[in-house]
């Protein structure tokens, strides 16, 4: 079967044919470094992570790019508040991002390229606008683009462009607006003295660029004008890619993407989760709870990503048992001694492998390729005694495969978060000082996070209850 993914564009499934035979080209929307990120974010990037995956699993050769925001309104406005240099100030962030990454076994991109090392490309693009008569100067020395030159403006957004015109009067000068707000957009920002010491002297003039020419600038830079897939969370649709298809297609005369893809929200007793309305949870809040890493990507992979997914922990608790279903059947495997079915063990193999993958080629329904995993197990399981050690070094292989698109089998359970570590240090500490009431105190702490401490010779030790 031929993988087929929903492409925004058409708001239809289409079977993925790329440019290239073999290969991808695919960018999905970094983060803007001006705080850490919470677990919407990571939904965003657990879905790209899932289709790069998959598209690897299928035999493709991606190449992935995600930018770093490290300069746009948000990142100025917080590194002044702060008083800390810009550079300095996002280096943070981008340090935790990829700290972050790591630890939800997201696999790296090919670059991450910054929007302040790119500069010039931007600034040459807002020149060729300019040049084509897509942009304009403002009288506040800002380059604004005319939506009105470009025919095809609010097709990825389905917005009726001749409504546009009418209600679309005058600009906008700050990254973020709504639908409601679509009129010309900045591509360029003239420097103010609000700016600081942010801004870059170019051949558009003295200033920084508007945060959709950032992507448009970076993504053509490394997966040329005209590449597969792009995509990002659903807020993105308008006005991000809208602006971006704009400015590039503006520039080139060409088809800027073939496959526009969005993630739907993470989302918090009905809205969605985001730092504006403070409903928020960072990887760290949740690891900091003692829960383990892939308990969070089991949970945000595990629902289709074109449909919202509402943040309880009751879920995450599901996630986590899921988790240590899969666990427990990789550890039995080990121990596995039996006679040999190698008949059974390779129907189930061979089915289960069938179930999974056409599932996933189906716009990658997950939950229907995580019942086939789980189907697998059972009937596994209830036959383990018959296993033999061959067949379960062939079933280990096969869950091993198919984790390189899941990513959550193959775990080491030392994966411990700072957090634990730290109360288990402070622990001792207060041990070591006689303070037993603090050291009862923590101990109680951690067993609320479901961890249990065991005294030995070799000092302190701590398990999963
Ligand atoms: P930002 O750093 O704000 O540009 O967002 C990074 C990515 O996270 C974008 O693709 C957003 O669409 C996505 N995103 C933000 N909030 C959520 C959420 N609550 N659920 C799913 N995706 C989100
Ligand atoms: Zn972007």
């Amino acid at each position: 079967m031929a993988f087929k993914i929903f492409n925004t564009l058409s708001r239809k499934k289409e079977v993925f044919k790329p440019l290239k035979e073999g290969e991808v080209g695919m960018y999905i929307c970094g983060p803007t470094v001006y705080d850490y990120p919470h677990i919407g974010n990571y939904r965003a990037y657990v879905f790209g992570d899932l289709l790069n995956r998959y598209l690897q699993y299928t035999g493709y050769k991606v190449k992935f790019i995600q930018n770093l925001t490290d300069v746009d309104d948000k990142t100025i406005r917080n590194s002044q508040e702060k008083k800390i240099p810009l550079d300095k100030y996002t280096e943070k962030y981008i340090y935790a991002f990829f700290e972050d990454l790591e630890v939800l076994k997201i696999l790296k991109a090919d670059v991450y390229p910054r929007a302040t090392e790119h500069i010039k490309e931007m600034a040459a693009m807002v020149r060729i606008l300019l040049d084509k008569g897509f942009a304009y100067e403002g009288k506040d020395g800002c380059v604004y683009f005319s939506i009105s030159k470009f025919k095809d403006y609010g097709k990825l957004a389905h917005l009726d462009l001749a409504q546009l015109k009418e209600g679309a009067s005058g600009r906008v000068l700050s990254d973020e607006y709504d639908k409601e707000s679509a009129r010309d957009f900045a591509l360029w920002k003239a420097w103010t003295p609000d700016d600081g010491d942010v801004f870059w002297e170019t051949e558009v003039g003295k200033g920084r660029p508007g945060w959709h020419m950032e992507c448009s600038a970076m993504s053509m830079k490394y997966l040329g004008e005209t590449f597969d897939i792009h995509g990002g969370g659903v807020d993105l649709i308008f006005p991000h890619h809208q602006n971006e298809i704009a400015q590039a297609e503006g520039a080139t005369g060409r088809k800027f993407v073939n496959y526009w893809v969005h993630n739907e929200w993470l989302l918090v007793e009905g809205q969605k989760m985001s730092k504006s309305l403070g409903n928020f949870y960072t990887l760290r809040d949740i690891i900091d709870k003692g829960y383990h890493p892939m308990a969070i990507r089991y949970l945000l992979m595990g629902t289709h990503y074109r449909q919202q997914l509402n943040f309880t922990f009751t879920g995450l608790e599901a996630a986590r048992n899921s988790l240590q279903r899969v666990w427990d059947f990789m550890k039995k495997l080990d121990e596995a001694n039996g006679a040999g079915d190698s008949g059974l063990v390779d129907k189930a193999i061979k089915k289960a492998k069938q179930d999974f993958d056409s599932a996933l080629d189906d716009d990658l329904e997950i939950s229907r390729a995580l019942a086939a995993v789980f189907e697998f197990i059972k009937e596994i399981n209830i036959a383990m005694g018959s296993v033999s050690k061959e067949d379960a070094g062939r079933i280990k292989d096969f869950m091993l495969e198919i984790d390189n698109v899941l990513g959550f089998v193959a775990v080491k359970e030392e994966n411990i978060s700072a957090g634990i570590q730290n109360l288990v240090d402070e622990r001792e500490a207060a041990r070591k000082a006689r303070d037993f009431k603090k050291a009862d105190e923590i101990r109680d702490k951690l067993k609320e996070q479901g961890i249990v401490l065991e005294d030995t010779p070799q000092g302190v030790r701590w398990k999963r209850a």
